[in-house]
């Protein structure tokens, strides 16, 4: 069979508009829904810094079973995956002479969803210690 290019775009418009519609792309992309810090005393010395980070599929809907990347104020890195809620929860322990830190997602993937940074709601949270 030949066909111009005008045929083509011809065929594409009745496939879209058809009773027979494509199965919907992929819900790409995997990015940072939320993060959000708490801060605890731990001891006398310490204080425990939480972050728990929600990931997101380009429906904005929570993803699970992503692993995440982070990397904390003076380089120390933890990795984790998302619940069945797309969160993951990340703590560190700090002398109570810093005042705070900061958490930052450094990558994330998943079995089928691809990441993209540039789609996060946010990427870094500063967590301050409890007065
Ligand atoms: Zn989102």
């Amino acid at each position: 069979m030949s066909s111009t290019r005008n045929d083509n775009w011809y065929l594409d418009d009745i496939r879209i508009t058809g009773t027979s519609l494509p199965p919907p792309p992929p819900a790409n992309p995997l990015h940072v829904g939320g993060l959000v810090g708490s801060s605890a005393a731990s001891g006398r010395k310490n204080w425990t810094a939480t972050v728990t980070v929600t990931m997101h599929d380009g429906n904005h809907a929570a993803v699970p079973g992503s692993t995440l990347s982070v990397q904390w104020t003076g380089g120390a890195t933890d990795s984790a995956d998302t619940d069945a809620n797309g969160r993951c929860t990340f703590t560190r322990t700090l002398s109570n002479s810093i005042s705070s830190t900061t958490l930052t997602v450094t990558g994330a993937t998943h079995p089928t969803l691809s990441y993209n940074d540039a789609a996060n709601h946010s990427t870094s949270i500063v967590v301050n210690k409890q007065p």
